[in-house]
């Protein structure tokens, strides 16, 4: 992204002719997809702007609105709708942010439920706990793409205090492979694009050496205020940011 993007309060990426990413100053991202009967809003930034005015410029029809998780930077426009749909694995998570809570109806999202956007365009919810005891991800067969959140990201977050153990995250992971061939690409939480689906592929190759305790080169990081104190694994190319970070305390 231009430098001089990240000052407009949303840097909007024009995918398909019914699927936006919205990326607010450089922090997060929500995916707008438009379909004939409802569109699918994901995730809800952080805030600091009226997303929802920002959405209703594309698409005059009802907005079914999902958080993949509870983080600050994916939830803070909740107070923007009537109503967010979320796992409430990740309700303990959601109320550390009680403002959200005030205005917004906080409804359920289900594993396996399917968010009908009309005309046989559907998207699934399905299971991806690590980031955070109820991250979802949402499974679009129609354009063959998976929306992570933080979930599946380039720079996977295991580390947090709210996060589950790296086995917990590669058994979720494990469960998704009958799904694989459903999506060829991503989009995640924080980008301005499709990213490759093999992205996938790699986080769950490099968790499984996690698991295999093939750790000898990964480090120590010690001076990243928003990360704290944990492991670090490079993984691919270093300049795309791909890193998983981890608890030694917290891989089973
Ligand atoms: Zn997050």
């Amino acid at each position: 992204m231009a430098d001089e993007k990240v000052f407009e309060p949303f840097f909007v990426t024009k995918l398909t002719d019914h699927t936006f990413i919205f990326n607010e100053r450089g922090s997060s991202s929500s995916v707008l997809v438009i379909g004939s009967k409802q569109a699918l809003v994901v995730d809800t930034l952080n805030g600091w702007n009226n997303c929802r005015k920002e959405f209703q410029k594309y698409t005059d029809e009802p907005l079914f609105v999902v958080n993949t998780h509870a983080h600050c930077d994916h939830i803070g426009g909740n107070i923007y709708f009537d109503e967010v749909h979320i796992n409430y694995d990740d309700l303990p998570l959601l109320k550390t942010f009680p403002d959200s809570l005030k205005v917004t109806k906080v409804s359920p999202l289900k594993i396996g439920q399917i968010i009908d956007l009309g005309d046989g365009h559907e998207v699934e919810v399905l299971s991806c706990k690590g980031h955070t005891q109820g991250s979802v991800v949402l499974l679009d067969r129609y354009d063959k793409t998976l929306y992570t959140g933080d979930a599946i990201i380039a720079h996977e977050w295991l580390q947090l205090p709210e996060a589950t153990t790296v086995e917990t995250y590669y058994e979720e992971l494990t469960k998704l492979m009958p799904y694989r061939h459903c999506f060829d690409k991503i989009i995640s939480g924080h980008g301005c694009g499709y990213e490759d689906a093999s992205l996938f592929d790699n986080i769950y190759a490099e968790v499984k050496k996690i698991l295999a305790g093939d750790t000898e080169n990964d480090v120590k990081l010690t001076d990243d205020p928003y990360a704290g104190e944990c492991m670090v694994r490079l993984y691919g190319d270093p300049d795309k940011g791909n890193r998983i970070l981890y608890q030694e305390d917290k891989i089973r």
